[in-house]
């Protein structure tokens, strides 16, 4: 992927980190987006990156205000040249049951999740058209094809992704750019140790019993995706091979949604 460009959202940790390392590992320049510790996180892309002389840059756009989602794109374009690999994946978790929902959790959960993914996408695809190249992968869930309890705007947020994923797919299905969307199962991150956390804290059991007990409930092979997993997949989706894969929704779940 020498000469391209990704753009990853929400790369400052977890699954996004993993995909950012997988693609500077393949030659592409990458910018970076999100919060939290982003010095550690460029170092650990620019420490892969580096040896194949390509470049890592950082935009702190909130993904929940879409002027500043346009001027990353923008700012992308103007640094590196181009934009030839979006990946949406900037994603935020909340979780209550929907009466005891707070309204500005689900706005917050419906912009980051979902609408960013449109205004990302719009501002990235006609450079992606001009130059007839380009992969769009969208970062949404199993919880964009099936549900559980006490995650109302994040599964309408998913499954509203994989929507858009078929739609955008169909629109430049002639072209060479595709558009997917890859679907995890749990992946040991920040935003799930939290609902480890929590499980642990409400059950009174270890961080060990608890994570057992979240994949046994859910994931039939009993273990994590690893973010490195997922970053192994988008390169697949970036290679040549997966010309003709467009508007699918790839699930990595260890057969969750098997069930
Ligand atoms: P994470 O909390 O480790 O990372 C989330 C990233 O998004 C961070 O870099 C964070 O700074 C960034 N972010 C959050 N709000 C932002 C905002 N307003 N603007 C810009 N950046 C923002 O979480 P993760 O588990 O790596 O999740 C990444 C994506 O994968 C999310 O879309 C999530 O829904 C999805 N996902 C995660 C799992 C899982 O099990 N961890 C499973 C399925 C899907």
């Amino acid at each position: 992927m020498k000469g391209k460009t990704a753009l990853v959202t929400g790369s400052t940790s977890g699954i996004g980190l993993g995909i950012a390392k997988a693609l500077a590992a393949q030659g592409a320049n990458v910018m970076l987006n999100g919060f939290g510790d982003i010095e550690a996180a460029q170092a650990e892309v620019a420490a892969v990156a580096g040896p194949l002389g390509a470049k890592v840059s950082y935009h702190g756009a909130d993904m929940s205000k879409p002027a500043e989602i346009e001027a990353m794109v923008r700012a992308a374009e103007a640094e590196f040249g181009s934009v030839d690999v979006l990946v949406n994946n900037a994603g935020i978790q909340y979780v209550a049951p929907v009466e005891d929902f707070p309204a500005e959790r689900w706005d917050a959960i419906i912009a980051i999740n979902l609408s960013s993914v449109f205004h990302a996408t719009r501002a990235a695809l006609p450079g992606m058209k001009a130059r007839n190249w380009g992969r769009i992968i969208n970062v949404a869930s199993v919880h964009g094809l099936v549900a559980s309890a006490q995650k109302s705007a994040y599964v309408a947020a998913k499954h509203g992704v994989v929507g858009f994923t078929k739609t955008v797919a169909l629109e430049t299905a002639t072209t060479g750019v595709t558009v997917n969307a890859i679907c995890p199962g749990w992946v040991l991150t920040p935003l799930v140790q939290k609902q480890v956390d929590a499980r642990a804290a409400a059950a009174g059991v270890s961080d060990d019993e608890a994570k057992r007990a979240l994949l046994s409930e859910k994931q039939p092979s009993q273990q994590f995706t690893t973010p490195d997993e997922l970053g192994a997949l988008a390169v697949f989706l970036c290679s040549a091979a997966a010309h003709n894969l467009r508007g699918a929704a790839i699930n990595m779940d260890g057969g969750w949604v098997a069930q």
